[in-house]
């Protein structure tokens, strides 16, 4: 089957369009975060937020968890919930230092 000219220029740019949503869609998975993960490191991320490096994360309190966080998407009763900021789940009592407390909590 013969294509035009048009033709195959409109599904190369429909493929590199879909192409470049793999990721997203490969991190819209219910793919927990890890403490290894190079960038969770980085961002001080910890499953447990009473394990976080006080003496680095000075701005850290006991009631900063992922539960009360802007960027968490799980009910309050939920042991793990998306965070908008990595595109995983993170638990409840998770923390990183991109903690942003929920207004009115
Ligand atoms: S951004 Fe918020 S919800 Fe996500 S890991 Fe950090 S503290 Fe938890």
């Amino acid at each position: 089957m013969k294509q035009s000219r048009r033709t195959f220029i409109i599904k190369a740019v429909a493929g590199v369009a879909a192409a470049s949503m793999l990721p997203q869609v490969a991190r819209a998975t219910n793919e927990k975060l890890s403490e290894s993960d190079p960038y969770a490191k980085s961002m001080g991320f910890k499953l447990n937020s009473g394990e976080v490096d006080k003496a680095k994360y000075k701005r850290w309190t006991a009631e900063q968890q992922c539960s009360k966080c802007q960027l968490w998407g799980g009910k309050a009763s939920d042991e793990y919930g998306e965070c908008s900021f990595f595109e995983r789940y993170t638990p409840a009592g998770g923390w990183c230092k991109n903690f942003k407390a929920v207004k009115n909590a």
